[in-house]
């Protein structure tokens, strides 16, 4: 690495500090940026792996100095998906010497086909970043493919795999399992309602109902914003989504012109309810043909 912190205790510290929660073994969490995006960490005996990057250098800036706090090991990064608050701080960290940047096939291809698009979401905390102007502002695309084989990585006397269940939140989302937590990505939202504008909800309903049957694995799951949930969660999320998915249909089956009627009655916000009707009939039902697994 090309910066070292004063510290020197690297694995060895117990977390707490630069904002860390210890949510495992060698797993740390840490709230950061205004999208409150939870970065995560995990520590082996020769590298550590840092889930997402934040939504800019700014972020990114924070995220490295704090990661810092706690470990002085080459750092490996893995982005979940293609939402420029979770990968826009992949420039920053390059140019600090990471090699390997971890992400799903599609995630990739999305990141190459609405990074600058995306640019301007994220005004309001990384103008820098919106405005492309300045050092790490590039859109720096991850260089270690996922696709549908699941990925172990050894970080050193600890594994961690990064794998993907089907299209959810959006085409690429990637899951790392560490220990008994699962960083999730926005595939489970916690505190606000989950995002449906690049999503495939039958899919998402699918993969939330993996989720369920591996859950003796996993049993702290951090989602990609908000507070650690459990795996009662997660089910409450999945029955969710399958209810608002069937009051969806109905709606559209009883009603082809004005299925936005049943926004109302569906258990999100309006602006999400929206999308998720919009994702519905753009993606149907027969999307689950594209599975591959
Ligand atoms: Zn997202």
């Amino acid at each position: 690495m090309t910066l070292s912190s004063a510290q020197t205790d690297g694995n060895q510290t117990s977390g707490n500090q630069a904002g860390w929660t210890r949510v495992g073994e060698r797993s740390w969490v840490r709230p950061d940026g205004g999208f409150a995006l939870n970065t995560g960490l995990v520590i082996g005996d020769e590298r550590a792996l840092l889930v997402d990057t934040g939504s800019g250098p700014r972020e990114a800036a924070e995220i490295f100095a704090a990661v810092r706090t706690l470990t002085d090991l080459p750092l490996v990064v893995v982005n979940t998906h293609a939402h420029g608050d979770h990968f826009f701080g992949n420039a920053y960290f390059r140019a600090r010497g990471v090699e390997d940047i971890w992400a799903h096939t599609a995630a990739v291809r999305m990141m190459e086909e609405t990074g600058e698009r995306q640019r301007r979401m994220v005004r309001e905390f990384e103008p820098e970043m919106a405005a492309a102007e300045g050092p790490d502002t590039g859109i720096d695309l991850p260089n270690r493919l996922v696709s549908d084989q699941p990925v172990d990585l050894d970080l050193g006397g600890h594994k961690v795999t990064l794998f993907h269940l089907g299209r959810a939140h959006t085409e690429g989302d990637l899951l790392v399992g560490s220990g008994n937590v699962l960083f999730a990505g926005d595939i489970v939202e916690e505190g606000a309602h989950p995002s449906f504008e690049d999503s495939f909800p039958y899919e998402w309903q699918k993969v939330l109902g993996k989720l369920i049957a591996i859950d003796e694995l996993y049993t702290v799951i951090v989602p990609g914003h908000g507070a650690v949930v459990d795996p009662d969660f997660v089910r409450t999320q999945y029955h969710r989504l399958l209810q608002a998915i069937r009051t969806t249909t109905t709606a559209i089956h009883e009603s082809s012109t004005d299925y936005t009627k049943a926004v109302p009655v569906l258990p999100y916000g309006p602006v999400q309810s929206r999308h998720l009707i919009l994702r519905m009939k753009a993606t149907g039902p027969g999307g689950a043909r594209m599975m591959l697994r």
